[in-house]
């Protein structure tokens, strides 16, 4: 395909679809492509879902990279640009982000097409953040502060951050103690990237799958150092790996005294997570009908987000869904979400 197609697109929100590879099933079917459908057949029920592009099954890294390029590099005109994975865990979020090594995802290829753009000129000056956000409730009860936003890439033990709200009419949050890194070059962004990668690796063995209950932001900021192209003007890019989008009496098994214990945790785990992303789904589905109100400030994902996702922004949710029989259920969800931002 030609880089471009994705931009003329219309609105500012679009939703592609990658399968995991796996043993085909009746119960999903594909019509790949531009205005592509899944079907799925659950309980005797067929549903169709129309997207905005579906990949052909065994789809590559390269080929969805190439549907999200020009996206990408509209950040060096000064837009934002968020992407992010959505699903069902296990059915490839983290593999499409960031990819093995030896077949990197939208992450790497993204900043490497970014600086092979930018060139050696110096025009650019480029910083990075990371943060997790982690068990997060939308309404912390007596103020508490049941989840987590950290810092990826700060040096020393995980801090908590503070997110507040921007300077007055700004409509921007602020996140007290954020390290910004400066970026001098495409090698030491990999560097960072992996430093953060395997921060957040670490918590997930230490806490049970922490990965999976958390979303991981990657914030790539590009100013142009160039005084004819206009001071301020700033580019962004966002990279977010979703939490997984099960929903909560999966990770909820009861057991008895510990188990039924950690089982709770679980499952309180699970349903703040899915409030997150029931309101990422509200804010994603406000702008894409252009409501004069978007909610962003129903969860601290979306908070953080607000500045990225204005007015002119793009936004690519792509969404992973298995073909498993046992996953039907989460597939059809998971395509009712997308469903409902699109
Ligand atoms: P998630 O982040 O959604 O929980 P992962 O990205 O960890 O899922 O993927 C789960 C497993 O499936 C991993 O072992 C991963 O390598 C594999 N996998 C996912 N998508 C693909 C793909 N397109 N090609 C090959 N392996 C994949
Ligand atoms: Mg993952």
């Amino acid at each position: 395909g030609c880089p471009g197609r994705l931009l003329e697109l219309k609105g500012n929100i679009r939703v592609l679809c990658r399968l995991r590879p796996g043993t085909p099933s009746s119960l999903v079917s594909l019509e790949p492509g531009p205005g592509g459908t899944v079907t799925t057949c659950y309980r005797g029920h067929q549903r169709r879902f129309r997207l905005d592009w579906v990949f052909p099954p065994h789809a590559s890294q390269e080929e969805v990279f190439r549907e999200l390029e020009s996206a990408v590099l509209s950040c060096l005109g000064g837009y934002s640009v968020c992407i992010f994975t959505y699903g069902q865990t296990g059915t490839g979020k983290t593999y499409s982000m960031e990819g093995p090594p030896e077949d990197p995802g939208i992450a790497p290829r993204a900043l490497q097409s970014l600086f092979r753009e930018m060139g050696t000129g110096g025009q650019h000056r480029v910083t990075l953040s990371m943060v997790e956000i982690y068990n997060e409730a939308v309404r912390p009860p007596n103020g508490a502060l049941p989840f987590l936003t950290r810092d990826l890439l700060a040096p020393g033990p995980p801090q908590r951050l503070a997110v507040r709200q921007g300077p007055a009419g700004q409509g921007g949050v602020q996140v007290a103690g954020l390290t910004h890194w400066d970026v001098p070059s495409l090698e030491s962004l990999h560097q960072m990237l992996s430093l953060g990668r395997s921060n957040r690796a670490t918590a997930a063995t230490a806490m049970n799958q922490r990965s999976s209950r958390s979303h991981a932001l990657v914030t790539l900021t590009l100013r142009t150092a160039s005084p004819s192209r206009g001071p301020g003007t700033a580019g962004t890019l966002h990279l977010v790996d979703l939490a997984g989008s099960e929903r909560a009496w999966k990770a909820g098994a009861a057991g008895t005294s510990q188990e039924d214990r950690d089982g709770a945790q679980r499952l309180r785990e699970a349903r703040t997570i899915n409030r997150s992303l029931l309101a990422l789904g509200g804010v994603m589905a406000a702008l894409r009908a252009r409501r004069p109100h978007v909610p962003f400030r129903d969860s601290q994902l979306t908070r953080l987000l607000q500045p990225a996702l204005g007015p002119g922004a793009t936004a690519v949710l792509l969404l992973q869904i298995s073909t498993r029989p046992e996953d039907l259920g989460e597939t059809v969800c998971s395509l009712k979400f997308a469903e409902r931002v699109s």
